[in-house]
């Protein structure tokens, strides 16, 4: 039988650690969230590989490396109010919810939003909601938010997004031709209401669809 504990013990160590990911916070949350319960059984033994894997809906649960690298360019820390874009089978959800106060995770496929709620549910994250909707129009009944996460690549950051962040908050998103490479970017507002950019290097997302995203075809 797989021993699922030390799989993802050498996952963070391989796949985090020695790639600059170090900070105890996002250490300790990825080995606490059991990625294996997050895909189909089939999928179970291939669930400590760094890499995407299918879930439902033809979509994928994200990388681990890049969901670290998202948390930690997104600065997320105790007590913040998260919001997740693409909440997919809500693995990333249940880790970022390991670090902040709470996590707002929204999805548009109605096929993979009560998979993930049982599944949270559970597994006992109380401290995270999966809404169903169209995430490029943000979550207003839950706004402001300290840190906004697109797990799905757009042509530009939704207006909304912006608009929903709280002072000094972080959006960290994919950006870039929806079928190929992106650029992982990073917006914080900051206290005056002026916007920063930076780049953070090549990711590979599939397509945020939506409003203000790619359209479906
Ligand atoms: N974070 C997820 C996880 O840990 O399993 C992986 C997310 S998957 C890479 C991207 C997800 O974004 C898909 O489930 C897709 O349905 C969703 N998505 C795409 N456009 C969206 C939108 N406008 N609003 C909400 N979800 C969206």
């Amino acid at each position: 039988m797989t021993d699922f504990s030390r799989e993802r013990e050498a996952m963070v160590e391989r796949h985090l650690k020695r790639r600059g990911i170090t900070e105890p916070h996002i250490v300790n949350a990825f080995l606490a969230v059991p990625r294996e319960e997050f895909v189909s059984p089939d999928y179970a033994h291939l669930a400590y590989g760094d890499h995407p894997l299918p879930i439902e809906a033809g979509q994928t649960i994200s990388q681990p490396y890049v969901v670290a690298l998202m948390i930690q360019a997104a600065a997320i820390k105790g007590g913040d109010q998260v919001l997740e874009v693409g909440a997919g089978s809500g693995y990333a959800a249940a880790v970022i919810s390991r670090i902040a106060g709470q996590v707002i995770a929204i999805e548009r496929q109605h096929d993979l939003i009560e998979l993930a709620r049982q599944r949270l549910e559970r597994l006992g994250y109380d401290n995270v909601e999966i809404v169903e909707g169209d995430g490029t129009k943000g979550c207003p009944d839950r706004a402001p938010f300290d840190a906004i996460l697109a797990a799905a690549s757009g042509s530009h950051v939704p207006r909304a997004l912006v608009g929903q962040l709280a002072p000094n908050g972080r959006i960290v998103m994919p950006i870039g031709d929806s079928g190929w490479v992106q650029e992982l970017v990073k917006v914080t507002k900051k206290d005056d209401g002026i916007l920063r950019q930076e780049n953070l290097g090549g990711v590979r997302f599939v397509p945020l669809i939506g409003e203000e995203g790619w359209k479906d075809d």
